[in-house]
């Protein structure tokens, strides 16, 4: 494959001379109809029919029992956390290889993070990384799992589903139970995904998904947390809208609570989306098919879904064959319109979590020098 020929072939499907960005949201469906409702009912804030039915669409889509509507996806992990009883000063486990809203969720809860690596299968946290991380570091205790030499709680996991490629959930679900952990999945990246069978984010005791402009679809800004239970769905939207008792006209907030509350504005977004939400799958699909048959005899690796999984396709993604060719990769198609990215920057590089322990990261390593995200919105596709 030479580079300039995926110039072409990117230009070839979106038929397209102009700029091609990573990804664009796409508004062809309802959306000035709700949005344009919301203005006019007057009830564009934190209370509106399009808020529930909002969480009511994803409750049916994604099969979570209650589902809560947030600002964004940091505010619904961060909810996400507090909810799974994460206390200052707890240690969580997480993967290096991530966005930093992850991590940021988890320092506002005042935890650290503990990095370990990811599997090369799934682009997210391998479960048999973070049992040899544990099985060197941790020890369980009748109060749970502590860090041998901090004597701190190790209290919860917080794998991310890269690109919507679901992580090894099986797996991971006995790690957590034999080390007492709780799961809780950052499955921004991740609506549409599904675990055999199960949508990402709904395996775990809570889930964090977000509508942030350019995830698989948006509400301008806002994020979902995917409760287990009704029971703890009840309390996610009590903590996340003030924490106020229920009362005609008193103010009685019985805990310090967060305003996290998605308005009525965007869940009106939402509700058009979802409406939206199986065709773009479809069409992501179909890129990444493209993308795949076009990167088969090359030495590039076209990152494909897990076999256990049905991905969502949101960000296609290959791995160059060095950091050298990933370099100039980044460069060509840039220079010609064609908008390609490096993946972040592992997290324990940054200079707010640096100090953070960790594990082995050569998978991490290896991917974070060579992976390129590659054009994916779902327009016109055939
Ligand atoms: C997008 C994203 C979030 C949340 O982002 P918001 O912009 O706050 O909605 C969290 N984690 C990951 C991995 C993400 O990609």
């Amino acid at each position: 494959m030479s580079q300039s020929s995926l110039v072409k072939f990117v230009r070839d499907i979106y038929q397209t001379n102009e700029f091609i960005p990573l990804h664009a949201p796409i508004f062809n469906g309802n959306e000035q109809k709700y949005v344009l409702e919301t203005i006019q009912s007057t009830f564009v804030s934190s209370v509106g029919k399009f808020v529930d039915q909002f969480e009511q669409k994803i409750e049916s889509y994604t099969g979570t029992a209650k589902a809560v509507a947030t600002v964004n996806g940091t505010a619904a992990l961060h909810a996400a956390l507090y909810m799974a009883g994460v206390k200052p000063g707890d240690f969580v486990i997480t993967q290096a290889l991530t966005f930093v809203a992850t991590c940021n969720a988890l320092h506002h809860m005042g935890a650290v993070p503990i990095f370990v690596d990811v599997s090369p299968v799934s682009l997210g946290l391998c479960p048999k990384a973070m049992d040899e991380f544990l099985e060197q570091h941790a020890q369980l205790t009748d109060s749970g799992c502590i860090h041998k030499t901090t004597k701190r709680p190790i209290r919860a996991v917080v794998p991310m589903h890269t690109f919507g490629h679901p992580v090894e959930l099986d797996e991971l679900i006995a790690v957590c139970l034999k080390w007492n952990i709780v799961l809780v999945e950052d499955a921004a990246e991740s609506l549409g995904s599904f675990y055999k069978g199960k949508h990402t984010g709904t395996l775990g005791d809570f889930g964090a998904v977000s509508f942030n402009g350019n995830k698989v679809i948006t509400t301008g800004g806002g994020g979902m947390v995917l409760c287990k239970s009704l029971t703890s769905g009840a309390r996610t939207k009590h903590v996340t809208t003030t924490a106020k008792v229920p009362h005609p006209y008193e103010f009685y907030h019985d805990e310090a609570g967060f305003n996290y509350r998605m308005p009525n504005l965007n869940a009106a977004l939402g509700c058009a989306q979802m409406e939206v939400l199986e065709d773009y799958l479809v069409q992501k699909r179909a890129l990444a098919n493209h993308y795949s048959e076009f990167f088969a005899k090359s030495d590039y690796q076209f990152v494909l879904e897990p076999e256990y999984a049905q991905s969502n396709y949101w960000l296609n993604a290959i791995i160059c064959p060095s950091a050298q060719v990933r370099d100039e990769l980044l460069k060509k198609t840039n220079d010609a319109g064609v908008m390609t990215r490096p993946i972040w920057q592992l997290m324990h590089r940054l200079p707010m979590f640096c100090d953070a322990p960790r594990g082995e990261l050569t998978q991490s390593e290896h991917i974070e020098a060579r992976l390129i995200n590659l054009p994916s919105t779902p327009r016109d596709i055939k």
